[in-house]
C-alpha cells in the first residue's frame, strides 16, 4: 500500500483543499523532506484567488522547514535526520542562465520537455516550489536538485528564526542588495508587509543611513522602527514624495526600493529618486506599468532600475542563516501566528484578509 500524507492543494479559484497524497517517490538527485514548519506567501493568496495560474490539484507553498526523510543515490554530503531549509527558487546551477548569473530564471529541468530550448533561461522558472512541481504546504516535499538547494540549519536556530530565510529574506534583502546602497545613503522603502520589513532591515545592514518605510498601516510603520527604520510615512497622511524631498534637502533619496507591485508605489519610488539613483523593484506587477516622463528625466537621468526574483541555493540560504545566527537581524516578530496544517484553509482566510495584526503565519503539520 501507498505510504500517504496530507496536502494543501489548489481546487478552482477561491478554493483550497487539504487532501491525502502519495509521500512522492525520490529520484536519485532529489531529497525527501518532512516539513517541520512552513508558511503562508502573499503569492499563495494570488493563486488562491485564481489570480496566478496553476494547474489544479497542485500542492501549493514555497517555503520548507524541515528534517531530512530521505536522500537520492546522487546526494551526497547530508544526513537523514538532519535539520534543512531550501530556497522558494529551487535552480539547478548548472545550465546557461545559472552560470550568467541568473539562477532564478534557470528553466533547465524544461529542457527533455522541450519547453526551454537547450539553454536554460526562462523567466521565473527557478520557482519550482507550488508553482511547477508540488510544493511545502504538506507533511512532506520532494526537494529537486537537492545537492544545490539542501542546506542544513544552524545548531541553536528554531524554525520559526529560518522561516523567512527560504523567500521573504532572501526577497527582501535582494531588494537591498540591488538598491546599490553605499554607507551614508537614503533609502526609501515602499509598502512594509513581511517582504518589505526585510528590504528595511536590509537597506540598513546595508549600510543606509536613513531608511524612511513607506505604508498605510501604522501597526506596520510600527514594526518597521524595530526592523531598522529612521523615519517611518503613512501615505494616507501625506505626500510621501515632498516629504522625501524635505528630508534630503530636495537632493532625492539615494535609492528606493518597491516592495508591493503596483503603479503607484513603482511611479512613487521614481519620484523620490535622485538623478543617478537606483529602483530596485521586488512587486510583482499584475498589470502594465507606465513609467511618467518628468520623475524619469526624459530618459536622461542615469537612473537605474532592477528586478529580481527571490535568490536561492544552499549558499544563500548559508548567509542569510548566518545573518540570523549573528543576530543582525530578528526576523522572529514577523511571525505572527501558529496553525495547525490541518487547520490551514483557516489560517489562508486570517491572511488573505490581513486580520487580527497577521505579519507570517507558521503552520505545523505535527
Ligand atoms: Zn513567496
Amino acid at each position: 500500500m501507498t505510504a500517504m500524507m496530507k496536502a494543501t492543494v489548489f481546487v478552482a479559484p477561491g478554493r483550497i483543499e487539504l487532501v491525502d497524497k502519495p509521500i512522492p517517490a525520490i529520484g536519485p538527485n532529489d531529497a525527501l523532506i518532512r516539513i517541520t514548519t512552513t508558511t503562508i506567501c502573499g503569492t499563495d493568496v494570488h493563486i488562491l484567488k485564481g489570480e496566478y495560474p496553476v494547474v489544479p490539484g497542485l500542492t501549493i507553498g514555497h517555503e520548507p522547514v524541515g528534517v531530512i526523510e530521505k536522500l537520492g543515490s546522487a546526494v551526497q554530503g547530508y544526513q537523514e535526520g538532519q535539520r534543512v531549509i531550501a530556497g522558494a527558487i529551487c535552480p539547478n546551477f548548472n545550465s546557461y542562465a545559472a552560470q550568467d548569473g541568473a539562477p532564478s530564471q534557470d528553466g533547465s529541468y524544461l529542457i527533455p520537455l522541450h519547453q526551454c530550448g537547450g539553454h536554460g533561461y526562462k523567466a521565473t522558472a527557478g520557482w519550482r516550489f507550488g508553482n511547477l512541481i508540488d510544493g511545502t504546504q504538506a507533511e512532506y516535499v520532494l526537494v529537486p536538485d537537492a545537492q544545490a538547494n539542501l542546506a542544513p540549519i544552524p545548531d541553536g536556530l528554531s524554525d520559526e528564526q529560518v522561516l523567512m530565510c527560504p523567500d521573504i529574506m532572501s526577497t527582501g534583502f535582494k531588494g537591498a542588495e540591488n538598491a546599490n546602497i553605499k554607507l551614508g545613503d537614503t533609502v526609501v522603502v515602499f509598502a512594509q508587509g513581511p517582504i518589505g520589513l526585510c528590504a528595511t532591515a536590509g537597506a540598513r545592514l546595508m549600510g543606509a543611513t536613513t531608511v524612511i518605510a513607506v505604508d498605510g498601516n501604522d501597526h506596520r510603520l510600527g514594526i518597521s522602527k524595530v526592523m531598522g527604520a529612521d523615519v517611518t510615512l503613512n501615505f494616507r497622511n501625506c505626500d510621501v514624495v515632498s516629504e522625501v524631498m524635505k528630508l534630503t534637502g530636495g537632493r532625492g533619496a539615494d535609492s528606493a526600493i518597491e516592495a508591493l507591485g503596483t503603479q503607484a508605489t513603482f511611479e512613487q519610488a521614481l519620484r523620490v529618486l535622485k538623478p543617478g539613483g537606483t529602483l530596485s523593484s521586488l512587486g510583482v506587477y499584475s498589470s502594465d506599468l507606465t513609467i511618467p516622463m518628468s520623475a524619469f528625466a526624459a530618459g536622461l537621468g542615469d537612473h537605474r532600475i532592477n528586478t529580481a526574483l527571490c535568490p536561492g541555493g544552499k549558499e544563500r540560504m548559508r548567509r542569510l542563516m548566518n545573518v540570523v545566527a549573528s543576530q543582525r537581524v530578528d526576523l522572529g516578530v514577523l511571525v505572527t501566528h501558529t496553525y495547525k496544517l490541518d487547520d490551514i484553509v483557516a489560517a489562508y482566510e486570517l491572511f488573505a484578509n490581513q486580520r487580527d495584526g497577521v505579519l507570517k503565519v507558521a503552520i505545523k503539520p505535527n
